[in-house]
């Protein structure tokens, strides 16, 4: 058998989105730009596939920006609003510790630009308490970005509360709602977001596509200056079947949502409460407040990395930390930003499955899974020491 339990790192590209591609591809192969009637067909195309994304989060069509995927939007909604905010002498940014790198890594080259951040606590359940985002909001601060739902631990944030309270402020708010949409219910209106930040193969669309929403009146700097697509503000000729096949993997997730919510979520409990059987294992992240299919568990005395592989061999595809990290040795920052000891941290598996995956599934990962941990803590040194450990306190 073959499970695919690794959906937070990406998805299948579904076979919706699969034929609007091909029809990009091959029929609408105009230049939306393009006056004769190849280009205006292809302007159309564009035009209905900005109107089915910007429908899916509840923004105006003029407010969606197609980019190029999460990193692209949220270095773009980063740097953007910190140019803005410095223009007005504004060089202060909250975000939170556990955040995606392609915000991290953007805080980060902003530091070295003079900016200071403040990087908010998740605290043990994985969760950011507004009131601390109200109590760090300064006279210069320029923006808060906080992310919708956490990609390791599954965790969704307080984005409304958290929203309404920078309104209120009058300070600029983005979110990275890359594992969100598609996913949870999101709506750019209710949840008081100024910017967020939409992947498409997170979704079952192609990879490389995305976009940015950018509330109205908000005037963000270019990204990339040239032609006058995106409203001038990013040029280059469109990535039209891309597009097409983003906006459909959309539109279907998001009609499917309320089903594949209940689905998966079912899913996801009977797969953690069959994992909690296993002695010395911790879910990390809250219980309630997760994605409908995020299950992340550190098990003592193993690393992540073998525990990969000898699922890798029985044709589990699953994640340790981010794929972005996998492959360096260093322990994922999420879990150490939740107060998981290094030495633990290292011992953690994340299982992101999806409305593509079935209960036979689950049925061969709580088969499969728990042989595994007992054959690697068997050879495990560190396990030894656990074991002496607690004969020690129960003696
Ligand atoms: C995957 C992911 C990204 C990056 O999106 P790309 O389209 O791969 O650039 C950003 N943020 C989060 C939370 C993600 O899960």
């Amino acid at each position: 058998m073959f499970v695919y339990a690794d959906n937070a790192a990406t998805t299948a590209l579904s076979e919706e989105a699969l034929s609007e591609m091909e029809r990009g591809l091959k029929e609408i192969y105009g230049n939306p730009s393009s006056l004769h009637f190849k280009g205006r067909e292809a302007e159309a195309a564009l035009k209905e596939a900005r109107e089915k994304v910007a429908s899916a989060v509840g923004a105006e069509p003029s407010e969606i920006y197609f980019t190029s995927g999460g990193s692209e939007s949220d270095n773009w909604a980063i740097k953007g609003a910190a140019k803005l905010g410095a223009a007005k002498g504004k060089r202060h940014l909250i975000t939170t510790a556990f955040e995606h790198h392609a915000v991290l890594h953007t805080m980060q080259s902003l530091e070295k630009e003079g900016f200071e951040v403040t990087y908010l606590p998740v605290h043990e359940n994985g969760i950011v308490r507004p009131e601390e985002v109200l109590n760090s909001i300064r006279e210069d601060t320029a923006l808060v970005s906080v992310m919708y739902a956490n990609n390791e631990i599954g965790t969704i944030q307080p984005i409304k509360e958290i929203g309404r309270i920078c309104r209120e402020k009058g300070v600029l708010f983005h979110t990275d709602a890359v594992q969100a949409v598609g996913h949870i219910p999101v709506d750019v209106r209710s949840d008081n977001t100024d910017m967020m930040s939409v992947s498409g193969h997170k979704f079952h669309g192609p990879k490389g596509t995305g976009f940015l929403y950018v509330r109205k009146g908000i005037r963000l700097p270019n990204l990339i200056e040239g032609g006058g697509q995106e409203q001038r503000r990013r040029a280059g000729t469109e990535n039209l079947a891309g597009i097409m096949g983003m906006s459909e993997a959309l539109r279907i997730a998001v009609r499917d949502m309320d089903e594949h919510m209940e689905r998966v979520s079912a899913m996801r409990d009977r797969l953690i409460s069959e994992i909690e059987k296993i002695p010395r294992v911790r879910l990390n992240g809250d219980r309630e407040r997760r994605l409908p299919g995020n299950i992340n568990f550190c098990f003592d005395g193993i690393e992540g990395e073998s525990l990969l592989l000898s699922l890798d061999l029985e044709g589990i595809c699953a994640s340790s930390g981010s794929a972005c990290t996998s492959g360096s040795l260093e322990p994922s920052h999420v879990l150490l930003a939740i107060g998981i000891p290094k030495e633990v941290a290292h011992g953690s598996l994340r299982l992101s499955i999806d409305a593509v995956n079935t209960d036979e599934e689950i049925d061969y990962i709580t088969e499969k899974l728990p042989p595994i941990v007992e054959r690697l803590r068997d050879m495990s040194p560190v396990w030894e020491e656990i074991i002496k450990e607690e004969r020690k306190i129960s003696a």
